[in-house]
């Protein structure tokens, strides 16, 4: 059996990993952007942990070490910041290769050190072995307080759906590079995770938070089926980065669905009452609504004129 018979990535966990635990300190496991635990009064321990490996998810022919190192802290604090919470600290183990020169490395922690210290975080630990391919995985720990924590499942009926800045411009980026364009390739080589203060204003205002890693199409699918409810995306409404509107002229592909199924841009989706949106306008403005929660008889689909569109899963590396 392959893994794409059993639903790809995401089948694969559920079949691997859905054990129940009793664990009283377990507050979320398996299922959102970290895993939440309890922790000291008014606070909860967020823990997640991301991987980056050669030629997959970076290409040392475009990226440089530097940018590498970037990239690997960003995505594991965009989790943390997508729970409403604030990065602490981070263990980094790496597999190099026997030959890696020590001013690669001196880059590539360059890097991981421009990204801890604009979001404060300590490295505190790690493992290094040597393989053929490089591979990097950050583990990273952080803190939320109790009443900011904002889980996939917080999403209720009538919420609107919003999503900052604007999106696909990673995926763009990508194919612009291919062209050998490297305008607007900034957001796939060193992507930039939305600050803890940001996703800290977001959350005084929102009800379920996530962050587009896998693109928005399949962030949405993930907040409905943790709420159990159904969403309308307006097509018109998705944000479009500078990049898509460049890139589509190489592709034959609608710029909004590229936007749709982009991964790693790394902004932040969540839901709100309607009421809401004007109150987080005040202290925080970029961002755009893009849609609303609705019953889950309803399905999760795009609204393209009279059109319904199913909102297929983004991008997984197994189907
Ligand atoms: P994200 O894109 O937000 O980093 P993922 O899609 O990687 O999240 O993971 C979804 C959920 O599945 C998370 O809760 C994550 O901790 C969990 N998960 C991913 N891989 C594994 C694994 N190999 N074993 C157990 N849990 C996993
Ligand atoms: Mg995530």
């Amino acid at each position: 059996m392959r893994i794409s018979d059993i639903g790809g990535e995401f089948g694969l966990i559920k079949r691997l990993a859905d054990k129940k635990t009793d664990d009283p300190a377990i507050v979320k496991g398996i299922g959102d952007d970290c895993s939440v635990l309890k922790y000291v009064d008014g606070k909860y321990l967020l823990v997640t942990t991301d991987m980056l490996v050669e030629n997959i998810h970076f290409n040392l022919k475009w990226q440089s070490p530097f940018q590498v190192g970037v990239k690997l802290m960003e995505a594991n604090v965009s989790d943390i910041v997508a729970m409403g919470g604030t990065p602490k600290y981070a263990l980094l183990s790496m597999s190099i290769k026997k030959d890696t020169s020590v001013e690669f490395m001196d880059e590539l922690y360059r890097g991981i050190y421009a990204s801890s210290n604009r979001h404060n975080i300590a490295l505190i630990g790690g493992d290094t072995i040597h393989g053929t391919e490089y591979a990097f995985s950050v583990t990273l720990l952080g803190e939320v307080d109790k009443k900011l924590l904002r889980l996939r499942s917080m999403a209720r009926v009538g919420d609107l759906i919003c999503v900052t800045g604007r999106l696909g411009g990673s995926s763009a980026g990508l194919i612009l590079l291919s062209h050998d364009k490297k305008d607007y390739s900034s957001r796939y080589l060193e992507p930039r995770s939305r600050s803890a203060e940001e996703g800290r204003t977001i959350a005084k205002h929102a009800n379920a938070m996530i962050d587009v890693s896998d693109g928005l199409g399949s962030e949405v699918r993930h907040i409905c089926d943790e709420s159990n409810t159904g969403a309308r995306i307006d097509f018109e409404k998705i944000p479009l980065s500078d990049a898509v509107i460049e890139a589509v002229k190489f592709v034959s592909q609608d710029p909004h669905y590229l936007a749709l199924y982009s991964g790693e841009d790394f902004e932040i989706v969540f839901t709100l009452s309607k009421e809401n949106v004007a109150k987080l306008r005040k202290e925080f403005s970029d961002f755009n609504v893009i849609g609303k929660i609705i019953d889950d008889k309803e399905g999760v689909y795009i609204s393209k004129g009279k059109q319904k569109i199913e909102i297929k899963g983004g991008y997984d590396h197994f189907l």
